[in-house]
């Protein structure tokens, strides 16, 4: 029997898809459509209520939304205890905690 998904499920589905998109995109040079998939992936997450993963959502400016890619339009610096990441398109600045002895914080950047 095939095991029924939730409707959260898919969302979440949904949204790393887009952000995987939004990858190749940026890839190509295309950041235009990057922006928009994860404006997408932004919207399935609130219309669902789904918490976008701690990862992903660090690649989104939180004051301009754009889809963050590190060496271009995004600069990432360790700060002592902080990592902090500035956009480079409207020069927000998002700090969060460095936990080096978190396994999700290892994954989210091996993954490059
Ligand atoms: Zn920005």
């Amino acid at each position: 029997m095939v095991k029924k998904q939730s409707f959260r499920d898919i969302a979440l589905r949904r949204i790393k898809r887009l952000f995987e998109l939004a990858e190749l995109e940026a890839a190509r040079g295309r950041e235009d459509r990057s922006d928009r998939y994860v404006q997408l992936a932004r919207k399935i997450g609130m219309r669902y209520r789904v918490r976008i993963p701690r990862h992903l959502k660090m690649r989104v400016c939180k004051s301009c939304k754009s889809y963050l890619i590190p060496g271009r339009n995004m600069r990432v610096r360790l700060r002592g205890d902080y990592i902090t990441t500035t956009c480079l398109k409207c020069g927000r600045q998002m700090r969060r905690p460095y936990k080096p002895e978190r396994v999700i914080h290892h994954s989210s950047v091996a993954r490059e």
